[in-house]
């Protein structure tokens, strides 16, 4: 809470990006879309994208905006009427993002995803599977458009769900930075409305308990706006290394308004990205199964590279796509600790063959890595990592 605001764009050295859009921004509950806001929001993408940052776009809507096109209601929907509704609301959803993007030359592409997908610990293969995808589209320039399977949601769809959602999403792909747009434009000392002392907070250092509290609890006038949500969001994000803004998007072009410094809360990223990650998987101790690599392959991992097949001498232990596998070498140390890519049975098919030998071994394409390098934590990285954390 102590430091000045930074001076320069808190989009300036930001190479990926994701921007989570509340519901009431984006649709009136009478007339739907809100297409000119929508369109403004969009230029301000597209220039960061122009700028070389990859976007990926959380949107909420698919609710509010079904259950406008189906004419239902506006008592409090049950869940299976949210879910209908969601179903109707993401096709028009999908359309409006679309038009906008391909406005601007951008091109979505729709990913409907489960909290747990994005939660790398308890569900491993889908958080692969998703990130993986989401990698892909970016390598192709596209943007991402995420919203939660609302019509397959188990519990109830609450809003402020897409908070935590977006901060899921930004730790799962290394953003830098998280920006949830809300008609909320920061965090204050208490709630703005009913106390004229309250003091809007630019920065925030570190999500302490006393942070915590002004966010207010569960019924309070903020957490009705969803800053509770959102501070939760914040501590996702923070700590795996990726910086969060809290801004309000209530008028229109509101990410080159935040550039141009208009009022919101920032909140600094506690950990080193890779740093946090690492860790995690180094701390997986329970690895389901060897991977023996030769000689150049080990060399290759200290110079940060992934596992490919072709370095694998030997694989042993039961194991599925996205478990954890320890990497020896030929002298079995310990090299380090990873997430493979491949179950057991497949990486024993592939190891020693050469990526253009995959297709025929495996029947279809696969993946190129045994183990992606981001997947991976060398245990002299981690010692390195211990270092920096303990001074
Ligand atoms: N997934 C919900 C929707 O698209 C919104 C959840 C949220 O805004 O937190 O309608």
């Amino acid at each position: 809470m102590t430091e000045q605001a930074p001076d320069k764009s808190p989009f300036a050295d930001c190479k990926r990006i994701v921007i989570k859009i509340g519901s009431s921004l984006l649709v009136d509950t009478a007339s739907g879309i809100k297409d000119e806001w929508l369109d403004s929001l969009v230029e301000d993408v597209a220039s960061l994208h122009a700028n070389g940052a990859q976007i990926l776009i959380v949107s909420s809507g698919a609710i509010a905006l079904g259950r406008n096109v189906l004419g239902l209601p506006k008592r409090p929907l049950k869940l299976d009427e949210s879910q209908a509704a969601a179903a109707v609301g993401q096709i028009e959803l999908g359309r409006a993002w679309s038009k906008s993007l391909s406005m601007q030359n951008l091109v979505p592409g729709q990913i409907l995803l489960t909290l747990n997908d994005t939660e790398g610990r308890a569900s491993r293969r889908s958080y692969l599977n998703a990130r993986d995808t989401i990698e892909r589209l970016l390598s192709f320039g596209a943007v991402p458009v995420i919203n939660e399977n609302d019509t397959i949601a188990t519990s109830e769809i609450r809003y402020g769900d897409n908070d935590r959602l977006a901060a899921r999403v930004a730790t799962m792909l290394g953003a830098d930075l998280l920006v949830l747009l809300s008609d909320i434009d920061g965090l204050y000392t208490a709630p703005p409305g009913s106390n004229k002392d309250a003091e809007f907070i630019s920065n925030v250092d570190t999500i302490t308990p006393a942070i915590e509290a002004m966010a207010g609890s569960a019924g309070s006038e903020l957490s009705r706006g969803g800053m509770v949500t959102k501070i939760e969001a914040g501590k996702i994000a923070t700590r795996a290394g990726t910086a969060m803004i809290i801004a309000s998007g209530k008028r229109s072009h509101p990410i080159a308004a935040i550039a141009a410094g208009e009022a919101h809360t920032y909140f600094h990223a506690k950990a080193i990205k890779s740093g946090a990650r690492k860790a995690w998987i180094a701390g997986q101790l329970e690895a389901n199964g060897d991977i023996i690599v030769d000689d150049g392959a080990a060399r290759a991992l200290k110079r940060g590279k992934s596992l490919l097949p072709a370095g694998v001498t030997a694989v042993s232990g039961t194991f599925s796509r996205g478990d954890a596998i320890a990497i020896r070498s030929l002298d079995n140390q310990l090299l380090g600790h990873g997430l493979i890519a491949y179950d057991c049975v497949e990486a024993d098919m592939i190891k020693g063959a050469q990526s253009d030998e995959l297709q025929s071994l495996l029947g279809y394409a696969g993946r190129p890595a045994l183990v992606h390098r981001d997947d991976m934590a060398l245990v002299d990285t981690i010692a390195e990592i211990n270092e920096t954390t303990e001074s």
